[in-house]
């Protein structure tokens, strides 16, 4: 099966985000121009990381999209048993980082592609492979801008992180946000001539908590989502240096985890509500002290309707009757939100095995993939 071999060649690339996917693109464009295709690289500021877009077949109409990232995520610290980069397979099952999230799926939309430019397509196939997905959907961007003024959007896009080849038409938005609680230095013998910047923060992560409380109980619910609501969780705090001090400065590290029905923006601003209330409370105390939130990144939800044209397009593919929406976040929504292209996520693999040691693909799932790419491929033979 060409996928694998060329999943075992996507492997070997070591391409954790903070490291340059050129590598792995040049072997991707090579393998593509060789085919025929039409290859675009969209290089970041600093030259060291890429975009790649690719067209197989006509290029003077919209096609279907096939979205992944080459990015994957670190793999110190975790006890694999294999090596990370280099392919291993083992009782049906290949082994490695990124089989499943989300090389499995490049390698399977490469190897479709290279079947497709040896057919004659009415309808175009598109790819797009992305950098710097695994640290907020950054990467992606550029790409996207470069569609907002092409000629041609996509007619549909397919996001294939790992769903069991099952179609997901939703997932969460994200907003990354960080908070610096500023109070006032003081020896702790004196400890209410400071300000404590801990028990600020501490307000702050209770007033976070309340308006969680409040989502559960009144906010927007989605059934088709484990966790049916909005979250706000708070993943990191520091603060404070030795107990015979009371800090100026502690920081958090917090989240909304947003269903696409819900705008962050609105609970964002509930939340800078809340902190102002605490910082005009403290400031009957001393007037050194403030609540700075600053928004790391943000990417939108999605929430494509079961009844829409892409979902039973890529429902005949794969022979699936429902639908899904899965936890984590993807480009999809961006896809979606940014370019009006009508987007679903599906893709080989299980995101229980995604960031884990001992990361796996099955063959199984791998060769659904393919069977589903080579369909995709007969009706753009067939035209759209
Ligand atoms: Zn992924």
């Amino acid at each position: 099966m060409k996928t694998i071999e060329i999943l075992d060649r996507l492997i070997a690339f070591d391409t954790v985000s903070h490291r340059s996917n050129l590598g792995l693109l040049d072997y991707v464009q090579d393998l593509l121009e060789q085919a025929g295709a039409a290859v675009t690289l969209i290089k970041n500021e600093s030259g060291t990381k890429a975009n790649l877009y690719a067209t197989i077949g006509p290029k003077d109409r919209a096609g279907v999209l096939l979205s992944g990232h080459t990015d994957v995520v670190p793999v110190e610290g975790q006890d694999w048993t294999v090596p990370p980069f280099k392919l291993t397979s083992k009782d049906g099952r290949l082994y490695g980082r990124g089989t499943c999230d989300m090389k499995g799926f490049l390698a399977s939309a490469l190897s479709t592609a290279l079947i497709a430019s040896r057919k004659p397509l009415k309808t175009p196939l598109h790819l797009a492979f992305s950098y710097d997905e695994e640290i907020g959907c950054i990467g992606v961007r550029s790409l996207i801008d470069m569609l907002k003024n092409a000629p041609f959007r996509p007619l549909f896009c397919i996001v294939g992180e790992p769903t069991n080849m099952a179609v997901a038409t939703g997932h969460k938005g994200k907003t990354a946000l960080h908070a610096d609680c500023i109070g006032k230095e003081a020896h702790s013998a004196l400890a209410p001539t400071g300000m404590n910047a801990i028990h600020l923060a501490a307000d702050f992560v209770t007033a976070l908590r309340a308006i969680q409380a409040d989502i559960v109980k009144t906010g927007i619910k989605d059934a088709d989502y484990d966790v049916p609501y909005t979250t706000v969780h708070v993943g990191k705090i520091n603060g404070g240096l030795v107990v015979n001090i009371v800090p100026n400065l502690c920081t958090l590290d917090f989240e909304i985890r947003s269903i696409a029905q819900d705008n962050p923006d609105i609970i964002l601003a509930q939340i800078r509500k809340a902190a102002d209330k605490i910082t005009e409370k403290a400031r009957a105390q001393t007037s050194e002290v403030a609540i700075n939130i600053n928004t790391a990144f943000t990417y939108p939800g999605l929430n494509t309707p079961t009844d829409a044209q892409v979902v039973s397009f890529v429902k005949s593919l794969t022979g699936a009757n429902g639908t899904i929406k899965v936890a984590f976040g993807t480009e999809g929504g961006l896809f979606d939100q940014e370019l009006d292209i009508p987007t679903v996520i599906c893709g080989p693999g299980s995101m229980a095995q995604g960031h884990k040691p001992d990361e796996y693909v099955s063959l199984e799932q791998l060769e659904k993939c393919d069977k589903t790419l080579g369909t995709l491929i007969d009706r753009l033979v067939a035209g759209l």
